[in-house]
């Protein structure tokens, strides 16, 4: 028997900091499903258990609404998404009212990890952002983060989001008739009903007014064919597109903070395709990797060959490459295929691999691709996963070696913090 089952005495004497985890688009983040990753989180504690808290946060909400849904579950209060915001996206200014935080003691002294997965990391960066802009007050201080802990964040964007139904000429439009159409029509409805339904069917809508205490039948189907959620400006499948991401880079969002540590981990199952392109694939071995793998088998291999060049406006790191002049933009030539790196084809089923790393390119921002436990603030650090698909890790736990792997290295990691936290 593995020594990771033995039983532990637990300290009553834990000094330390919290891990807070936060859900990605769609997700529910909640022990029943992240299941019994704790153990092995806490493997090497010498008795004591971190204490671990999953935030409540809008599964369909925009990156800023969710930033501050998350702080504001964590500090508790009335969610407050900013006077300029609110107007200049067209919702009420104020969302629910949090009678208890989960961690009202947050501040410098209290300061907390945090762990996303998917769209929960790029949340987690958002909401660093917002906290150093002062969105929350002169009090919030992007110290009261510790460390920022991500898997398979799109924090570049992902092709995945046009391949779903955002127009890639025209975002935030959704093509009529796509998944992403049909999403939409799926969660006007549900929000439409939620005060009637359980708990497992709440989007946080309520500043959207998209309730039947707010809004009558004919304007829920008015909303159902056009969208006023899906197909703006402040929704979670924009802020997924490449447009989106670049307006973040060019507003320094995601550059480290001196004070926070940074760790992403990086997802990808798919293979080069041989000869010159750089292109991506999945072989059938990977169809049988559990879990979730048949339409994330689907996805990888057509986000593995996928047409970049006919995304307006043209993302930046086209620019960056150096396209022959004689060659027209929007045609996918042999040199294109060539000259973008293969980080831009392989991906774990929903992101690239490039945009998992961390916000903005490598050239950018102050970044390390090593795996190592001596870590230093200020720079991210990033390693990658092969075989390893968008859900392989979390959300659904599954016992698997590579779950394990994750929570021991993590729990290390955030002990190795700690340590040089006592030291300064
Ligand atoms: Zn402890
Ligand atoms: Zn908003
Ligand atoms: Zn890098």
């Amino acid at each position: 028997m593995s020594d990771l089952w033995k039983t532990k005495e637990v300290s009553s004497q834990c000094q330390c900091f919290p891990l807070v985890i936060v859900q990605g688009f769609l997700g529910r983040a909640e022990s029943r499903i992240w299941g019994d990753f704790e153990r092995h989180l806490n493997h090497d504690c010498h008795g004591c258990e971190r204490r671990v808290m999953f935030a409540s946060v809008g599964p369909v909400s925009s990156l800023h609404d969710r930033a501050c849904e998350l702080y504001y579950s964590l500090v508790g209060g009335t969610v407050d998404y900013g006077e300029e915001h609110s107007a200049a996206h067209g919702h009420s200014r104020y969302g629910r009212t949090h009678a208890q935080g989960l961690y009202p003691q947050w501040s410098l002294e209290n300061p907390i990890h945090l762990l996303g997965h998917s769209l929960g990391g790029s949340t987690i960066v958002k909401l660093q952002y917002l906290m150093k802009q002062g969105h929350f007050g002169p009090r919030a201080h992007p110290d009261w983060i510790r460390s920022i802990n991500t898997i398979s964040s799109p924090f570049r964007g992902s092709q995945a989001v046009y391949m779903l139904g955002e127009r890639v000429d025209a975002a935030p439009e959704v093509r009529p008739f796509s998944m992403g159409a049909m999403l939409s029509k799926v969660i006007h409805t549900i929000s439409y009903f939620s005060p009637i339904l359980p708990k497992a069917f709440d989007f946080h809508t309520e500043s959207r007014r998209m309730s039947f205490l707010d809004i009558s039948i004919p304007s829920l189907l008015n909303r159902m064919w056009k969208s006023d959620w899906a197909e703006s400006y402040d929704a979670a499948p924009y802020d997924v597109t490449f447009e989106s991401a670049d307006q973040r880079e060019a507003n320094q969002e995601g550059q480290p903070h001196p004070r926070t540590f940074y760790r992403s981990c990086a997802t990808y199952l798919t293979e080069k395709v041989e000869g010159n392109d750089n292109f991506h694939t999945v072989t059938s071995s990977n169809l049988l990797s559990f879990p979730f793998s048949p339409p994330l088998y689907f996805l990888a291999r057509v986000m593995g060959s996928f047409d970049f060049s006919k995304i307006r406006p043209v993302p930046s790191f086209l620019d960056e490459i150096k396209v022959p002049d004689d060659v027209e933009q929007g045609l996918l030539t042999a040199d294109y295929r060539k000259s973008l790196p293969e980080e831009y084809w392989a991906n774990d089923g929903v992101v690239p691999l490039f945009s998992q790393w961390h916000p903005a390119s490598c050239s950018s921002i102050h970044c390390q691709h090593v795996e190592t436990m001596s870590p230093t603030p200020g720079i991210w650090y990033v390693e990658q996963w092969n075989n390893t698909s968008h859900m392989s890790l979390v959300p659904l736990w599954v016992a698997s070696d590579c779950q394990k792997q994750y929570w021991l290295n993590l729990g290390r990691w955030l002990r190795a913090i700690e340590f040089q936290n006592q030291n300064i």
